[in-house]
């Protein structure tokens, strides 16, 4: 939308999620070009010019659009396998099917990821991908179009690995790349790809898979090159007993000692799952401003544990939540791990005092774009900031007499989404999407899925 147009949003109850947690009962919001303009109580100021679209939206609760913090779109066409394993076993188990995918089977299956996630409220996608098998096309290339087409703000954390089996890793050897190329690819898809300007939409970040999988030159190497392109760093950090295990019997020291000597605790890193982590580990990762990503629904199917989330915010760790990818999260919606973060961390030992409504929705918003490195940009809706909002609908029979809307969004039902809009652009209407044919999406990713699992029957 040109940026002297405007579309005015109103009769709608909104939830800011600014630094005071405002909200307004009824109020309005104007959308001009890709920005927000103005918001408040009541009616939108009269005498606007150039509105070109008014929208009533009584009965619905407006929020920032959701931040996905971490994911694997690739994972797509194998959902459903290893169901009733703990991370080792299930990553053994489906290394060698993820060996095999190619740049059509990864197009495919980014479309399914991001079409789910974008027609339940995601505005800003990150895809950390990792697996780069020799011969198979331009995965990064795949994803980033995909993401461009969907319309949605993206991150691309372009991962590596360069540990297989036969330096004590889990991943098969032809299933990793060297040291150099790795660093070498990873550095050429910042340059090809990476906008550093306010309204991006798409960013690239230097993500080596995680301690098990790279070596220590890729984690120090990764984050010299990270720090010299001035980009951010992103990994898999301290997500089961085993890893911790892991790195104690190799390195001699736990996850976040390791993750510090290699120079990888600082406010341009985040990491996802964080689960086993000590008193020290969280004080380390609030003195550097390190961000977690927090995988609710992926900890619980793998076993991983619970992460301590009531303890990194008090210590003022920026926190996002993440769909994890979506072999060990076969949903692959985000605005239903608003209500799972709040029901698994009251689990804890915080019990009721875990999480609270808005607590939950601030990761799914705000500490989403605080990880990302992107909260001066969206994440809140306040005036100045990019247009990336999802209207809710609340009226129905699922929603309607929940006390509270906010209450209603994050502990009822997953709600319908009657619009959704990135950069003052709307991409999903009445549950749809816009910019994408959803079946037509269902079907190529089924087939690529079926022509996957063929390839990988036959090793
Ligand atoms: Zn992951």
């Amino acid at each position: 939308m040109a940026a002297d147009l405007r579309i005015v949003i109103e009769n709608c109850a909104i939830a800011t999620v600014d630094a005071n947690d405002t909200e307004y009962a009824s109020g309005y919001v104007v959308l001009a070009g890709n920005r927000i303009e103005s918001l408040g109580a009541g009616t939108a100021p009269e005498g606007l010019e150039n509105v070109v679209r008014r929208i009533d939206a009584s009965g619905h609760l407006v929020t920032p659009g959701l931040v996905n913090t971490h994911h694997h779109f690739y994972q797509w066409i194998t959902r459903g396998l290893a169901t009733d394993h703990n991370l080792f076993d299930w990553l053994v188990a489906l290394y060698p099917v993820w060996a095999r995918i190619d740049e059509s089977m990864v197009r495919a299956a980014a479309q399914g990821s991001l079409a789910v996630m974008a027609r339940g409220g995601v505005t800003t996608a990150m895809d950390h991908h990792y697996v780069f098998p020799r011969g198979s096309g331009d995965l990064s290339g795949a994803i980033i179009g995909a993401a461009r087409d969907m319309g949605v703000r993206f991150t691309l954390a372009r991962g590596s690995m360069d540990r297989s089996e036969k330096d004590g890793g889990l991943p098969p050897d032809f299933a990793v790349e060297t040291l150099d190329g790795a660093l070498a690819a990873t550095e050429e898809t910042v340059r090809q790809h990476h906008d550093s300007s306010f309204d991006a939409m798409t960013q690239v970040a230097v993500a080596p898979c995680s301690p098990f999988s790279v070596s220590t030159e890729l984690l120090r190497d990764g984050a010299q090159l990270a720090r010299r392109l001035g980009v951010r760093l992103h990994t898999h950090g301290s997500e089961t007993v085993e890893e911790e295990k892991f790195c104690h019997e190799l390195f001699g020291m736990g996850p976040t000692d390791y993750f510090e000597s290699t120079g990888w605790l600082g406010e341009d890193v985040w990491m996802a799952h964080c689960v086993h982590m000590n008193d020290s580990d969280i004080a380390a990762f609030a003195r550097t401003r390190t961000g977690v990503a927090h995988c609710p629904s992926s900890n619980a199917r793998l076993a991983a544990g619970i992460a301590r989330v009531p303890d990194l915010l008090a210590a003022g760790v920026p926190v996002g939540l993440g769909v994890d990818g979506t072999a060990s999260n076969e949903s692959g919606e985000l605005h239903t791990e608003l209500r799972n973060a709040l029901l698994i961390n009251r689990l804890g030992p915080h019990r009721e005092a875990a999480l609270n409504a808005r607590q939950a929705l601030r990761l799914g918003t705000y500490g989403g774009a605080q990880v990302l490195g992107r909260a001066a940009e969206t994440g809140s809706l306040e005036p100045g900031k990019l247009a990336d909002l999802v209207l809710w609908k609340l009226d129905t029979v699922a929603h309607a007499s929940i006390a509270d809307p906010v209450t209603a969004l994050v502990f009822g039902a997953a709600a319908p989404v009657t619009a959704s809009f990135v950069d003052g652009r709307q991409i999903v209407e009445d549950g749809r999407l816009l910019t994408a044919d959803e079946d037509a999406i269902a079907r190529s990713t089924r087939d690529e899925a079926q022509r996957l699992a063929r390839i990988a029957a036959q090793g």
